[in-house]
């Protein structure tokens, strides 16, 4: 076996980044993940917010590794191409009681390294947020938003730029050592050597360290259930909102937040759950997103939401306990190689790269880790037509017909976008992997007039069959049966 073999389980953000940051390295790094793509898990069910750190206990892995990420995720998606916002954030006192906790916030965000924290009053409250409820509350300046599927995807082709592999519908069943070496086994029988396994599986992260012989972790799936608004109303709620918070529940609390497209996204709720793939969302937890919205933005209405989805955290705490433990992250001392990284919730997706370079260095402790001459740093994405003026528009029509035919409505994506989608550089044809890539599908008509449009363009000119179609990895196939 070449001993600079390393296997990444997981193309989460928190897979990906590692991928990217050890391809810096001369190192063989093979990334196993079960689903289609990347971003299937977690990371592409969250709030999509680059927190600042004022949450999190002082002295902790999470509190630590939010701030460091925080600071320096401006500068990545800069090198990546990921869409960043630094909306800002503000949380809301509705009494004397929930202002008592902000100051407390402000003392903890400024312990951990946290920028600008500061109270305001019902008339700056007003001035940031008109509609918002509330009698003041907590501003947040280095509160920022970003696309996460965009930010995986980056991470994940970068990494690829640079030689990592990915191994897509590659689902990891079994792991043994045999002289020395981790053998790494995934459903298809197909077996991996490496020196190092790096646990990255989120939710499943417990059962991925039992098979390689380390038991007594415990992840407890905790959903969180969102709604999703029209585009636009990011004008009226353009920076986070969020409560003061509470104590003890498994979450943030519900709030709204802008997306990078222009959306709103209304939750999440916090509710323990047996399964750990129940992504339903229920009649009961969206009554209760619309009650605490309402109280968050009197003015809100029904009938902007088009949309829901659901998410779901690897909690550490159990149910009986509730708020957060410490991200585990540690070099497993009975399995030397397995580095475990283990309940990693909320801020995960900011402190992604962080928690990378945290792999990096133990890694480094026990292998010499030689810079790759040639190491490409930035990455660039397809173009988006809507963001360009009509110049630039027009232009690109003028050198591609393509760019001239809108095939999602709601969305304005051009046949071209589709096309660059379904040509990534991962070969991922689903409709899941076309729509975070081109964010067609997206709109209010929820896919009515595009998806047969981009059905038909996998049928005819990529000779995919309709059978073949998923809508994410197999299972969710779109058609079935013969159609006239
Ligand atoms: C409701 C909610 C809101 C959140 N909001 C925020 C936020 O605003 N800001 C923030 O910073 N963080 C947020 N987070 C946290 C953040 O999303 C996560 O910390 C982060 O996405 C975790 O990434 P991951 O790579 O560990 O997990 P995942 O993205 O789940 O990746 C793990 C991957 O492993 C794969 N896998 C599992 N088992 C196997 C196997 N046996 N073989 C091969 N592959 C396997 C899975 O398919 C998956 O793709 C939120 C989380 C939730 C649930």
């Amino acid at each position: 076996m070449d001993r600079r073999n390393i296997i990444i389980v997981g193309a989460g953000a928190i897979g990906c980044a590692v991928a990217r940051e050890l391809s810096r390295y001369e190192l063989n790094i093979t990334v196993l993940e079960k689903e289609c793509d990347v971003a299937g898990g977690i990371s592409g069910r969250n709030s999509a917010v680059v927190h600042a750190g004022f949450n999190n206990r002082p002295g902790s892995l999470m509190a630590k590794l939010c701030v460091e990420g925080n600071q320096g995720f401006e500068g990545l998606c800069k090198e990546l191409d990921v869409p960043y916002r630094k909306t800002g954030k503000v949380l809301v006192a509705f009494d004397e009681r929930d202002l008592q906790t902000l100051r407390a916030t402000i003392e903890q965000g400024e312990r951990n390294g946290c920028r600008g924290l500061r109270l305001i009053g019902r008339q700056e409250l007003n001035d940031f947020l008109p509609g918002i409820g509330g009698i003041g509350g907590m501003v947040s300046p280095e509160t920022a938003i970003t696309d996460p599927f965009l930010y995986c995807i980056a991470l994940a082709e970068n990494a690829l730029e640079n030689g990592a592999q990915f191994r897509f519908n590659a689902c990891v069943t079994d792991i043994r050592k045999q002289e020395g070496a981790f053998v790494v086994r995934t459903e298809s029988g197909e077996e991996f050597r490496a020196e190092h396994v790096i646990n990255c599986a989120g939710m499943n992260s417990d059962r991925i360290a039992e098979m390689a012989g380390v038991s007594g972790y415990r992840l407890y799936p905790c959903r969180g259930e969102y709604f999703i608004l029209d585009r636009g109303l990011d004008q009226q709620i353009p920076m986070p909102v969020y409560p003061a918070p509470r104590a003890g529940i498994g979450g943030l609390g519900v709030h709204l937040t802008p997306t990078t497209a222009g959306n709103v996204i209304i939750g999440p709720s916090a509710e323990y759950i047996p399964q750990t793939d129940d992504l339903s969302c229920t009649r009961e937890v969206m009554d209760q997103l619309l009650a605490e919205a309402k109280a968050l933005w009197p003015a809100f209405d029904r009938k902007e939401i088009i949309g829901n989805y659901a998410g779901i955290r690897p909690k550490l705490a159990p149910p009986e306990e509730g708020g957060y433990r410490d991200f585990v992250i540690r070099e497993e001392p009975d399995q030397p190689g397995l580095i475990d990284l283990i309940g990693i919730e909320s801020p995960g997706l900011t402190a992604s790269m962080p928690i990378a370079r945290m792999v990096r260095e133990i890694i480094g402790q026990r292998t010499e880790l030689k810079e790759k001459a040639g190491f490409t740093v930035e990455h660039r994405r397809p173009v988006r037509f809507r963001d360009l003026s009509e110049e630039e528009q027009a232009k690109l029509i003028e050198q591609d017909p393509e760019y001239g035919e809108i095939i999602c409505r709601c969305q304005k994506v051009t046949k071209r976008e589709i096309r660059n989608a379904i040509e990534n550089p991962f070969g991922a044809k689903s409709i899941s992997a076309i729509k975070y890539r081109a964010w067609a599908t997206t709109g209010r008509c929820n896919g009515g007039y595009c998806l047969t449009r981009i059905v038909d363009m996998l049928i005819n000119e990529y000779h995919v069959k309709p059978e073949e179609i998923t809508y994410r990895s197999s299972g969710s196939e779109l058609f079935s049966g013969e159609v006239k």
